[in-house]
Order: structure tokens, then C-alpha cells, then sequence
């Protein structure tokens, strides 16, 4: 079976799926791996290391002709999807549920698309395969260095002839695999780190790592399924928003990292909230996109300045910005995954196994994924009720 690596054509994206450490484990399992030229070239991954590996180089012509599994880091582009074959499949983070379009062409095309982001990431077994929470680590990572960045001050507490600086005081909000890792990278640079979540069990986790956890009076739990947090009631948001705002205005840096599976990002630092801080402090938004973000006013992509001189920005490719340390994880889960859907040399899907039930979107010309399933199915009746 060939199993070919594409070049990446996501504006800002410079990570690549599969990295030549890699390789071999795939040519042990009996797999052929193909790369189109450049591949690597974002990462710092030349053509010639995959050669040595025990790759071929191949023009893109050539790998959407004869590869049977194509791996990327995300979604094929519009070109790409054109040129799919019936029987072939991709495999990357396709985001089904924010994106079921794609899943819905794809097996319109007759490909099997197969997605880490549906993964489930409690089993032991699949943290190996766990592309969600290797991005989320290095985005977090980078998340605390443009903060220290932005910010015209110190992170750590100096002491110097010149004069003493006070350390940084941090917030996180959200403390999931990128909060926690931002925590830690800020607490490494010598901020005064803090950090809130909706889910109670992120307390431990985050004083583990050194940082103070702020309870809120108004709490609630929005523990959800599999770990996440759920979406907030109105009521529930204001109250919190409300509370955060002190919170938020006592602190330099706030990073925001808040998701809700499947749902916009929630919105934690209002306007109100940001004309409270000081001049000077920076917020990254990590939850920000075009829908909107964590932060009243983010623009994904851009760092504006507000009038009380407030630094947002509004942060995207994060992971991408790390494209060597990203790849390296990502090729490691990719992998994981593909040689447990393989069996014999070939792709063998089976959705009644528990894994691939989550990662399975479509296969034999039509959506599996009961979820993405059901979202297209609600899309056409509302359409049609119209
Ligand atoms: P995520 O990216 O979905 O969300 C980031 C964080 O935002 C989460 O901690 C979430 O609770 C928080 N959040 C959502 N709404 C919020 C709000 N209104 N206010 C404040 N915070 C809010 O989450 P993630 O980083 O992918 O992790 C989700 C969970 O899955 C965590 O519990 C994580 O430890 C767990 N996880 C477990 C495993 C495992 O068991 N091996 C692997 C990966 C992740």
C-alpha cells in the first residue's frame, strides 16, 4: 500500500504530516511512502532526509495518481479534493464538526476520510494518536512566548543596580492541555502565574505546576463528557464574566485558551473587562476566530492596540509557528493511528472498534460518523424548510 505525505498549502501553515524519523516504522509495516517534493521544506525537513530514510520523492501529479492513503496536517484544499480517486483516503484533522462540508464531498468523491480530531482521548492507548492535545501543547507553549513578547516588561522578578522589576502577574483561562502548558512556559519564564477553568478538576493539575487557581464565588461546574466543559447557560456566562473582570484587571497578561467542543468559543474577557486593565498589559487569545473569540474586540491573525492601551492579540497558527516541534509530535500520532487501521499491508475499516469509530468520517461513498451525520441531516432539513 503507498501512503504519501502532501505539501501543505494552508496560508501559514508550515508543518508537515509525516517527518523522516518516522519513515521507517511505516516501511517496516510494509507500507511504501511516498512524499511530495517540498514536503518538509516548512519544517526544516529536506527531500533528501526523506530519501534517506527510505522515502521517494514524487511530483503531485504522480501522488494523487497511485498513493492509496494520502496523510496530511489539515483540511485538502478545493485542487486537492479534485483530484481524490474513488478508493483512496485521507487522513489529518479535518474538523468534521465544524466543517461537515468537507466530509459530506469527500464521500460524494467515493474517499474514506479519516480524521484525528475525533479520536477518543481518555483510552491509554490512543494518547500516543493524540494530535489534539500535541498541537494544543506546542500552541500553548507559544501562546506564553508571544505574551512575553508583547509585553514591555519583565516576566521574572530582577533584581539589578539599575533598579528592581516586579514579575509579571499571568492569567490563564482555560486550563486544558494549551492553558496548562502555557502555565507552565510562563512560570519557566518567572511570571506570577494563575489560572481558572470551568471544570473543577483542572484545580489540582494546575497547582501541580506551581500557579494559583482562582475559584470563583458564582461557580458552577461545566464539567461535560470525555473531560470537556460544557456550554454555559446565559445566566451562568454573565455571572462569570462578571466575576473574571476583577480578576482580570489585577493581572498583566491574560491568556485565553477556552473551547466548548462543536460550539463557538465562549466569550471571557468582555469589553468591559479590557478598558479595566492597565496600560500596558497584553492579552493572546487563543479561542480567537472569525466567529469570534475568549476576548471582546480579538481579530484572528491581527494584534491591535485599545484605546486604553490594551495589546490583543488575536492568535492563529500557533502550532504552525513551532513547525518543527509540531511536526515531529504530529507525525507520531498520524502514524499510531494509520498502523492501527492497517491490517496486512492494507487499509482495513472496521467502525465497530472503538477507535475508529471516532476517527472514521466517511468511507464507501457515504458519512459514517453518526455526529457529522446528524449535522449535515439537520443542515438539509432547515435548508429545505426554507
Ligand atoms: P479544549 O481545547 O476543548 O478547551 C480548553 C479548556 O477550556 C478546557 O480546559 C475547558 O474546560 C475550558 N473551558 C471551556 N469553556 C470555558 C469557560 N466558559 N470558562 C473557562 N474555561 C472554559 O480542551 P482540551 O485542552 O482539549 O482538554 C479537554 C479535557 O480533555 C481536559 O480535561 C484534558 O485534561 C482532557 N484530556 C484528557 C486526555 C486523557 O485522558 N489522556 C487527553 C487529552 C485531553
Amino acid at each position: 500500500m503507498k501512503v504519501a505525505v502532501v505539501k501543505e498549502s494552508a496560508p501559514g501553515e508550515r508543518r508537515v504530516a509525516l517527518v523522516p524519523e518516522t519513515v521507517p516504522r511505516l516501511v517496516q509495516a510494509g507500507l511504501e511512502v511516498l512524499v511530495e517534493a517540498g514536503a518538509g521544506d516548512g519544517a526544516w525537513f529536506p527531500d533528501g532526509a526523506y530519501t534517506a530514510a527510505g522515502a521517494a520523492i514524487t511530483s503531485t501529479d504522480d501522488l494523487y495518481a497511485t498513493a492509496d492513503v494520502i496523510l496530511t496536517v489539515t483540511r485538502p484544499d478545493a485542487t486537492a479534493i479534485k483530484r481524490l480517486r474513488v478508493g483512496q483516503a485521507v487522513i489529518g484533522m479535518l474538523s468534521p464538526l465544524t466543517d461537515p462540508h468537507l466530509a459530506r464531498d469527500l464521500a460524494a468523491a467515493g474517499v474514506t476520510a479519516v480524521s484525528l480530531d475525533g479520536l477518543p482521548r481518555t483510552l491509554s492507548r490512543t494518547q500516543v494518536m493524540d494530535a489534539l492535545s500535541s498541537q494544543a501543547n506546542v500552541a500553548g507553549y507559544k501562546a506564553a512566548l508571544i505574551a512575553a513578547d508583547a509585553y514591555g516588561r519583565f516576566f521574572p522578578l530582577l533584581i539589578t543596580a539599575a533598579g528592581t522589576a516586579r514579575p509579571a502577574k499571568l492569567l490563564v483561562l482555560g486550563t486544558g492541555v494549551a492553558g496548562l502548558q502555557a502555565i507552565g512556559t510562563a512560570r519557566r519564564l518567572g511570571a506570577q502565574v494563575s489560572g481558572y477553568d470551568v471544570r473543577p478538576a483542572s484545580k489540582g493539575e494546575v497547582e501541580s505546576l506551581g500557579a494559583t487557581y482562582i475559584e470563583l464565588t458564582s461557580a458552577v461546574s461545566a464539567a461535560g463528557e470525555g473531560g470537556y466543559a460544557r456550554e454555559l447557560t446565559a445566566e451562568e456566562r454573565d455571572a462569570q464574566q462578571a466575576e473574571l473582570a476583577g480578576h482580570i484587571a489585577r493581572h498583566d497578561v491574560v491568556i485565553t485558551t477556552a473551547q466548548v467542543p462543536g460550539r463557538r468559543p465562549p466569550l471571557l474577557v468582555t469589553q468591559d473587562a479590557v478598558r479595566a486593565m492597565s496600560a500596558g498589559s497584553v492579552i493572546v487569545d487563543m479561542g480567537a476566530s472569525q466567529l469570534g473569540g475568549n476576548v471582546a474586540g480579538s481579530v484572528p491573525g491581527e494584534t491591535i492596540v485599545t484605546a486604553n492601551g490594551v495589546t490583543i492579540i488575536g492568535a492563529q497558527h500557533l502550532a504552525a509557528s513551532v513547525p518543527t516541534a509540531a511536526s515531529n509530535a504530529f507525525s507520531r500520532n498520524i502514524s499510531a493511528l494509520l498502523l492501527h487501521l492497517v491490517s496486512e499491508g492494507n487499509l482495513a475499516i472496521d467502525t465497530t472498534d472503538e477507535i475508529q469509530a471516532g476517527v472514521v468520517v466517511a468511507h464507501g461513498g457515504e458519512v459514517v460518523h453518526p455526529a457529522v451525520a446528524k449535522l449535515l441531516a439537520a443542515e438539509s432539513t432547515t435548508s429545505q424548510g426554507s
